[in-house]
């Protein structure tokens, strides 16, 4: 984030909030998860519009930086990928399974469906023997995909998987964002062990959080999301990726309030000294979860400028104790940016949320700067 002040809008114009989502940091990052795992392709989670962030601008940038396998949870979200990447190479998967209904769709817009469990395995073998699909073996996160009793038939009948173009075998980390946790490496012991049995197929494991667990996370096919767009993979680990999105919120009104004034709705917030307030055109309707309240905060210029009372839908207040410089309308405040993963601890809930809640109303600012030669 700039150190300096974002230049104040034009005091005619009615200011309104605006998302800024920067591509050139998720181009970064997709280069940084590379480096990190030099022996395997890195793939790209991009359900749920790619993490909220667009998938229509975000899927191009990934593609143009070299990724060539894309996973989405839906056929329709998949469809929609198809139509982001606009005649670029690529393979996309579709996590949600084989459902015959949504043949023709996968077949028009090229989309290989993931394997959940032995009966779509079977629809698949009947009715597109053709389509290239992956698997999901469930081991341990009892989620999605083939459970142990399913991988063991499988695996006793290999015979199954003759004649059909598998083009990944795959299976999900539960607790990759806690680099000690022993379902970790019991996940990895029955994953190798599944691979094993099909040694031909690639195979992806390492979500984002997998990815920093080190080498033996990684096979063939890395499989993150979040790290694209700079959130903290690891509760543990420091955070090596680049925020790739922020809020901005244009101040709409300054005011000074005396000891014992409130702010805000239910008026739990109660100023204990003289204190300079700011009032900001953000709020839950944008995805500034209200349950940040306690403890979330903002920035102008860089310095912290705490959330007071209750966030509105449309509207929040914050102390501009720490602040200087005069603020007045006009003034922009940010939000998120490398403080997301500290605003989603504030509201109980995780980076991943957060993002994906990001509201509709913002103007969505798209910038690309070139990489600078460092
Ligand atoms: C969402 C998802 C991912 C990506 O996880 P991140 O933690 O965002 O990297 C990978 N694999 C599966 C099966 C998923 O559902």
């Amino acid at each position: 984030m700039s150190a300096s002040k974002t230049a104040r809008t034009d005091p005619m114009v009615q200011p309104a909030p605006r998302l800024i989502i920067d591509l050139a940091a998720i181009r970064r990052n997709y280069a940084r998860l590379q480096a990190m795992a030099p022996g395997a392709r890195v793939g790209a989670v991009v359900k749920a519009n790619a993490y909220g962030l667009g998938a229509m601008q975000v899927l191009p940038v990934l593609a143009d930086a070299g990724c060539r396998t894309f996973y989405v949870a839906h056929t329709a979200e998949g469809r929609e990928a198809r139509e982001a990447l606009a005649g670029r190479p690529a393979e996309i998967f579709v996590f949600n399974g084989f459902w015959p209904t949504d043949l023709a769709a996968l077949r028009e817009a090229e989309l290989f469906p993931v394997i959940n469990d032995l009966h779509q395995l079977h629809q698949l073998r009947e009715l597109a023997p053709d389509l290239p699909c992956a698997i999901h073996f469930d081991t341990g996160m009892n989620r999605l995909g083939l459970g142990p009793n399913a991988t063991q038939t499988l695996i006793d009948n290999r015979d199954w998987l003759a004649g059909l173009d598998v083009r990944q075998m795959l299976s999900h980390l539960a607790c990759s964002h806690e680099a000690a946790h022993p379902l970790n490496a019991r996940q990895l012991e029955r994953f190798s062990r599944i691979r094993e049995a099909f040694p031909d197929i690639p195979a992806s494991f390492a979500n984002s959080g997998g990815t920093m667990l080190g080498p033996r996370y990684h096979f063939d096919i890395l499989r993150p999301g979040l790290a694209l767009y700079g959130g903290p993979p690891s509760d543990d680990l420091p955070n090596p990726f680049e925020a790739a999105v922020r809020v901005e919120a244009p101040v709409l009104q300054v005011r000074t309030i005396a000891a014992g004034d409130c702010a805000g709705y239910g008026a739990i917030f109660t100023a204990d000294h003289e204190m300079r307030i700011a009032t900001v055109a953000t709020g839950y309707a944008d995805g500034l979860l209200r349950a940040c309240g306690d403890g979330g905060f903002g920035r102008i210029a860089g310095t912290t400028v705490p959330i007071i009372g209750r966030i509105s839908m449309d509207l929040t207040t914050l102390d501009l104790s720490n602040v200087t410089d005069p603020v007045e309308p006009g003034d922009w405040v940010s939000f998120l940016g490398e403080d997301v993963g500290a605003m989603a601890e504030t509201a109980h809930t995780i980076t991943y949320e957060f993002l994906v809640r990001l509201g509709q109303r913002f103007q969505r600012v798209y910038r690309d700067t070139p990489d600078t030669a460092d």
